[in-house]
């Protein structure tokens, strides 16, 4: 499992800017596709081998609790709560302020590894720039330079360092799909639905409190592991706990499956929240397949109205199927399997080089790529860069100035032409000039 980062700090210590930097490499791949919702709270990044998830607490509202401003907002606490690590940011411009001291106080009380990072540092000598910080008890002060880089490898090499590198990626034999959405859509009705009609082989694998619940189970004689990011609340219902909806769960959740299915509340309008998750899905490669749920309990007004409200607000993921289902009639589950299954299959697919090339040339036969002030760039031929999702890399001259749109004309067309159902396809550009 990925490690989770979290970045807390008050206000302008530089919490967005370093989460930029951490994260660019892996935003690059991701086009901007119109609509996409973005939480930039949330991300991935990579040093090296070891991949990670970067939380940034910056956008949260501080609460107001007695009269005193808290610096720690109750959801920047749920994120601390959650992550591996934390990297705690102070200003070395300012200097050390009361805001500091109380920060430094409340992660003092928690279990997670805390790393003191004093930043905007440029130019300055590192032993002046730490002194004052000592006295918030946290250890050896970090610093660095979030805007220009400098010893940002260092701090994420050192707070990744106790984690495994990526593992190489299993050869997967089965499905595994995750059940996400937000709170009262219906996940655990679901789970509910599509287990208790079959034989479930091993139950629970074991993992801590804020993991999800991964079963596996047989359904027509066939293997599949499904992820229950709602099961925790389930099980914690016997100490009468309330789950928070976990963001962090549901992302990790997302990464470790094949297949993703985005269960909505047909009864309600979709909202930014199911929009964000979608983006996370998306932005992960992930195949998806989206549950409206609860058609049961919709007239023909909300049926409509739903339908509009999917085409306006989730039209990014036009490769997804849709099935309008009722998880507590178990109506529509089956349907569901069939698409789970296709988009699985979509998503491993395997595509040999001289097919890729050929569909290549068909592309490019229907439409050219535009011309770049003198020269056209030249598509010469494609391999196959990866799975889950499929990762078609072009080879040629002057890629680099290819427009996002033209990029998404030839994913469109790849997906045409291998029949690629339920997965999105990433299109990247190897230039030899
Ligand atoms: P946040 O509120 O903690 O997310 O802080 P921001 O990332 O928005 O940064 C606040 C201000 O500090 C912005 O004007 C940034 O340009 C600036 N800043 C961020 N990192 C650095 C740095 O490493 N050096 C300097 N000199 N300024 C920085
Ligand atoms: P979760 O928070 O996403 O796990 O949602 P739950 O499975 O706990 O369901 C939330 C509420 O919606 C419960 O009261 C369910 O009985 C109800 N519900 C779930 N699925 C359906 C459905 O298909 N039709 C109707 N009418 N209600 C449903």
């Amino acid at each position: 499992m990925k490690p989770t980062v979290v970045l807390v700090g008050r206000p302008n210590v530089g919490k967005s800017t370093l989460f930029n930097r951490l994260t660019k490499t892996r935003d690059a791949l991701v086009a901007d596709l119109p609509g996409l919702t973005r939480d930039r709270h949330y991300g991935h990044g990579r040093v090296g081998d070891k991949p990670y998830l970067v939380v940034d607490t910056g956008g949260f509202e501080p609460v107001v609790d007695s009269g005193i401003m808290h610096e720690m907002a109750r959801q920047t606490l749920q994120a601390v709560d959650e992550a591996d690590a934390v990297v705690f940011l102070v200003d070395a411009r300012s200097g050390l302020t009361p805001q500091d001291k109380i920060i430094a106080n409340q992660l003092r009380q928690g279990s997670r590894p805390v790393y003191l990072v004093v930043n905007k540092a440029e130019g300055m000598s590192r032993a002046m720039v730490v002194a004052e910080f000592y006295e918030l008890g946290l250890g050896e002060p970090w610093s660095i330079s979030g805007a220009h880089g400098e010893g940002v490898r260092e701090l994420m090499d050192e707070v990744l360092e106790p984690f495994a590198d990526e593992a190489p990626a299993e050869d997967p034999r089965h499905p595994k799909f995750a059940i996400i959405g937000r709170p009262n859509v219906g996940k655990s009705t679901l789970v509910n639905a599509i287990l208790g009609e079959e034989r479930v082989i091993a139950f629970d694998h074991p993992g801590t409190t804020r993991d999800s619940i991964y079963i596996d189970f047989e359904r027509e004689g066939k293997p599949y592991t499904i992820i229950d990011t709602a099961g925790v609340r389930r099980r914690a219902k016997v100490n009468e706990a309330i789950e928070k909806f976990s963001v962090v769960k549901t992302l990790q959740a997302i990464e470790d499956a094949n297949v993703a299915v985005l269960v909505l509340d047909a009864s309600l309008d979709v909202s930014d929240q199911d929009a964000t998750l979608a983006g996370f899905a998306l932005e992960a490669g992930r195949a998806l397949v989206v549950a409206v749920n609860k058609w049961d309990d919709c007239g023909e007004d909300q049926k409509l109205r739903i339908k509009h409200s999917i085409a306006r607000k989730l039209h990014f993921l036009e490769f997804a199927k849709y099935h309008y289902i009722s998880a507590l009639k178990g109506q529509g589950v089956g349907e569901l399997f069939k698409s789970i299954d296709q988009a699985y299959t979509a998503a491993m697919c395997k595509l040999a080089t001289p097919k890729l090339t050929r569909a290549l040339q068909v592309a490019l036969e229907r439409q050219s790529p535009p011309m770049i002030g003198l020269t056209r760039p030249k598509l010469r031929y494609a391999h196959q860069g990866g799975m889950n999702p499929p990762i078609v890399v072009i080879h040629g001259n002057a890629l680099d100035k290819l427009p996002d749109s033209y990029t998404r004309y030839l994913e469109h067309s790849f997906r045409r032409i291998f029949k690629l159902e339920g997965t999105p396809l990433r299109v990247q550009y190897k230039s030899t000039d």
